[in-house]
């Protein structure tokens, strides 16, 4: 078995609705989104999977987030923007992408800072 990670990353403000602290007020963070995937074989010239095309997927979906306050943005204008929706929510949709890819989807990581992060399976 073989396990694949790129990593990306996208600017963004948020704030936290309910939440009773600093957070709940306009901040900024540089998310680092790690998504990993598992293969069980090799193709003929001994790859899991292309990097570049699975960068080129995660790069996709997280274009609509960079740059954004996520409370505007969807789905986030009705849940809230927390780590773990973010990381659940590009979870969704990079395992609607991969169907017809030779991987699995294992696990999409949010971090909102070196010290803090989030990681996001099913099960
Ligand atoms: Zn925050």
């Amino acid at each position: 078995m073989y396990q694949i990670s790129v990593e990306e990353h996208f600017d963004a403000a948020h704030a936290l609705r309910g939440y009773r602290g600093k957070c709940e007020a306009l901040h900024g963070h540089r998310f680092q989104v790690v998504v990993r995937v598992r293969a069980s074989r090799l193709d003929d010239i001994g790859l899991a999977y292309d990097f570049t095309e699975l960068k080129a997927k995660l790069r996709a979906i997280l274009e609509r987030f960079d740059h954004s306050c996520l409370n505007d943005v969807m789905p986030f204008d009705k849940i809230n923007p927390s780590s773990e929706n973010i990381a659940a929510t590009i979870y969704g949709e990079m395992k609607a992408r991969l169907e017809e890819a030779p991987v699995t989807l294992e696990a999409v990581e949010v971090r909102e800072s070196p010290e803090s992060g989030v990681e996001y399976r099913e099960g």
